[in-house]
C-alpha cells in the first residue's frame, strides 16, 4: 500500500513494513514506528478488547494477506477459545504496559507539580491506563517555547494536547474523556441487561461475574475505575494475591477481565438518579442522559466527609520515619496563606541528616537498578518472570519520577520539650515526653477535649521498633498515660478509648526485653534467641495485636538483642 505518504500525524503506529520503508515514511509523516509485524504476527492492544478508540495505527507497506477481525469477533473468539484468549490477552496487556512505560500515546500533558488540576488529570490518565507524555513546566527547559507555541497563558495550565489535534486548557476530566473518545463507543440507547454504578472492586467484580455469564453489562464510573482500592499502594488481604497487589494493578486486571467478557466501561460520568417507575429502568446521568437497563447494581462504596478547614494553621510531624515527612509538601500549596509544620528538633534533624540524603541516594542509585532490571528482563525465561520484572520496572520508574519531583518540605517550627498553642477556641499541648519509637516522638494533647494524639509511639498495630529506644519507651508511655484523656488518636488503627493499650504495650516491651535477655545471657545464637522468644511472645500476644504479629515479632526480638548487647 502506498497511501502512507499522504497522512500527517504524530501518533505512534503499528506498522507492517520494512525498516527502510518506515524510515522514509516517518520522515515525512512524523510517525514513530513501535513495532514491525511479520508473517504470523498480529496487531492490536487493549483497545481491541475495550472497544475504545485505537491509540496506534497499523500501516502496510508490503503486499500480503491479512485476516481482519472486528473487535466484536475478536472478543467472541477470546471468550470461546481459551488458548487464543491467553495469547491475545497477554500480548494486549503487555503492549499497553509498554505504551504506558514509554509514554507512547496520543496525549501530551503539560503541567506543574504545584497544580492540583495537573495532578488530577495525571491521576485520571494513569488510573485509566491511558499512555501519555508528561511535560513538567517547572523543569522543562523548553517550557516557555511550548507555552508560546500553543499561546497558553499561565492561568490556562495544565494543558492537554489530544491526538495532535485539540488543545485543551485546564480541562475537566469529563472534557478530557470526551476528547479522547473514552466513552464514544457506548451506545446509550441500548437496553442493557445490567448497569453497574461505580467501578470500585465491588462494581468490577459484579461486572466480571455478570459479563462472564453472558449478560450485557455497562459499568458507569464518576472518575476512574478502581475506587478507593485504586489509590492503595499495596493490598495484602485480597483473595488470591499472597504477595499483595497494588490497587492500581488490581483494578487494571479486573477491568481487562471484565472487558474480555464484553463488559463496557463509561468513565467520568456520575449517575445522578434512577428512574424505576417502569421497566426498563432508567439510569440518569449527570448530563441528563437516560440509559435503559433491566437491572441495576449500585456499588458506589463509601464517601468520606472531608474536614472543611478553611485556614489550616499547624501540621504536626509526630516523629521521623523514612517517608512520612514526604507528605509535608502538600500543605503549603493547599493552604497558601501559610501553614507552620511543627516537630521536635530531633525529628527535623533526622529528616535533614537521614531522610534527605536517602532520597538523594535513591535518585542516584535507582537508574542503575532499573537498568539491571532491564538486563534481567532480557534474560527472563518464563512469561511469569517477564511479567514480574516488567512490573518491578514500572514501579521503580514511577517511584523515581516521584522522588525527582519531590519538594522536600522541612518542619518550620521546632522545640525541645513542650510547645503550647493557646487559642481562644482551644489549647493544644505538643509534648516531648521522652524517647520512645524514635528519639523525637511528640504527643499532641487537647486537655479540654481530653484527646491524646500519639503518632507511632502507641497505636493499634504491632509496634515497629527499628529506630526505637525500648527501655525509654516504657517510661515515656508511663508519663503519657498519666495525662487526663479519654480518647487516643493513634498513628494506625481505630480511635481508642481509655488506657488499656498503654498497659499492653508496656508489658509487651518488658516481656520482650526480659525474654531476650535470658538466651543472650546463655550465649544463644541470634536465630536461637529469635525462635525461642518469638514462640513465647506469639503464644502470649498473637490475639492482642494485629493478624501480622507473628510475622513482625521476629524483627522486634532482633532489635531487643541489639539493645541488650549494647546496653551499658
Ligand atoms: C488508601 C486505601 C488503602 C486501602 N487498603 C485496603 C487494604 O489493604 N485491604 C482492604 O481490604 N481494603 C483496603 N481499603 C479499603 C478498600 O479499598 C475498600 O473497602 C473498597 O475499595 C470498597 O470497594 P467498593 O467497590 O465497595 O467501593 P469503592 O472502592 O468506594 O468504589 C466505589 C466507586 O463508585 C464510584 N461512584 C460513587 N458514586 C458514583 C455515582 N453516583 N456514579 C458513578 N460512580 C460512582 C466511586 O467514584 C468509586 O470509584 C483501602 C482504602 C484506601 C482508600
Amino acid at each position: 500500500m502506498k497511501s502512507c505518504l499522504n497522512r500527517v500525524t504524530q501518533m505512534s503506529h503499528f506498522s507492517s513494513c520494512s525498516p527502510e520503508a518506515w524510515r522514509s515514511c516517518s520522515r515525512i509523516t512524523g510517525e514513530r514506528p513501535l513495532v514491525t509485524h511479520g508473517p504470523g504476527g498480529f496487531t492490536g492492544e487493549m483497545t481491541m478488547i475495550s472497544g475504545r478508540r485505537s491509540l496506534v495505527r497499523g500501516r502496510v507497506t508490503e503486499p500480503g494477506e491479512f485476516l481482519e477481525l472486528s473487535a466484536e469477533s475478536l472478543r467472541s473468539l477470546v471468550a470461546k477459545d481459551a488458548e487464543l484468549s491467553e495469547i491475545f490477552m497477554r500480548a494486549f496487556i503487555l503492549r499497553r504496559l509498554e505504551l504506558i512505560r514509554t509514554g507512547q500515546g496520543n496525549v501530551i500533558l503539560m503541567g506543574s507539580r504545584h497544580s492540583a488540576n495537573a495532578l488530577r488529570l495525571r491521576e485520571f490518565l494513569t488510573r485509566n491506563e491511558h499512555p501519555y507524555t508528561y511535560i513538567d513546566l517547572d523543569t522543562d527547559k523548553t517550557s516557555q517555547e511550548l507555552l508560546d507555541r500553543f499561546d497558553v497563558k499561565l492561568d490556562e495550565i495544565p494543558v492537554v494536547i489530544c491526538s495532535a489535534r485539540s488543545v485543551l486548557r485546564n480541562p475537566s476530566i469529563q472534557e478530557l474523556a470526551e476528547c479522547l473518545g473514552l466513552n464514544s463507543a457506548i451506545d446509550e440507547t441500548q437496553v442493557r441487561d445490567l448497569i453497574i454504578v461505580g467501578a470500585g472492586p465491588s462494581g468490577l467484580a459484579a461486572a466480571v461475574y455478570a459479563a462472564s455469564e453472558g449478560l450485557d453489562v455497562l459499568v458507569i464510573e464518576t472518575a476512574t475505575p478502581g475506587g478507593q482500592a485504586g489509590s492503595s499502594s499495596k493490598i495484602e488481604n485480597y483473595l488470591g494475591f499472597p504477595t499483595g497487589v497494588s490497587g492500581q494493578e488490581l483494578a487494571a486486571r479486573a477491568i481487562a477481565q471484565s472487558e474480555k467478557f464484553g463488559a463496557k466501561m463509561m468513565v467520568a460520568h456520575s449517575v445522578a438518579r434512577l428512574d424505576c417507575e417502569k421497566r426498563p429502568y432508567k439510569v440518569v446521568l449527570d448530563n441528563g442522559n437516560r440509559l435503559p437497563a433491566c437491572a441495576v447494581i449500585i456499588a458506589t462504596g463509601a464517601q468520606y466527609n472531608k474536614p472543611r478547614i478553611a485556614n489550616l494553621e499547624f501540621v504536626v510531624n509526630t516523629h521521623f520515619h523514612w517517608d512520612h515527612y514526604q507528605g509535608n509538601e502538600a500543605y503549603p500549596s493547599s493552604w497558601p496563606a501559610g501553614v507552620e509544620i511543627i516537630s521536635s528538633e530531633a525529628t527535623r534533624t533526622s529528616i535533614e541528616q537521614r531522610g534527605i540524603p536517602r532520597v538523594k541516594h535513591e535518585i542516584m542509585t535507582m537508574p542503575a537498578q532499573i537498568e539491571q532490571l532491564k538486563v534481567d528482563l532480557q534474560k527472563a525465561s518464563t512469561p511469569e518472570q517477564r511479567d514480574s520484572i516488567q512490573k518491578n520496572i514500572f514501579e521503580a520508574e514511577t517511584y523515581l519520577t516521584e522522588l525527582k519531583s519531590m519538594q522536600i518540605t522541612l518542619p518550620t517550627m521546632t522545640f525541645d520539650r513542650n510547645l503550647i498553642l493557646h487559642r481562644k477556641s482551644r489549647t493544644v499541648e505538643i509534648l516531648w515526653l521522652g524517647r520512645a519509637h524514635t528519639d523525637g516522638d511528640v504527643f499532641a494533647f487537647l486537655p479540654k477535649e481530653k484527646v491524646l494524639v500519639t503518632g507511632d509511639a502507641l497505636h493499634g498495630w504491632t509496634p515497629y521498633m527499628g529506630d526505637s529506644c525500648p527501655y525509654d519507651w516504657i517510661k515515656t508511655l508511663d508519663v503519657a498515660e498519666k495525662l487526663d484523656f479519654d480518647y487516643v488518636i493513634a498513628g494506625h488503627g481505630d480511635v481508642m478509648r481509655g488506657k488499656e493499650t498503654f498497659e499492653l504495650w508496656k508489658q509487651y516491651f518488658r516481656d520482650l526485653l526480659e525474654q531476650t535477655a535470658a538466651p543472650y545471657a546463655d550465649g544463644a545464637t541470634l536465630d536461637q534467641a529469635k525462635n525461642r522468644v518469638s514462640d513465647y511472645l506469639i503464644s502470649k500476644y498473637a490475639t492482642k495485636f494485629d493478624p501480622k504479629f507473628s510475622q513482625s515479632v521476629g524483627s522486634n526480638v532482633i532489635k531487643a538483642c541489639q539493645v541488650i548487647a549494647f546496653a551499658p
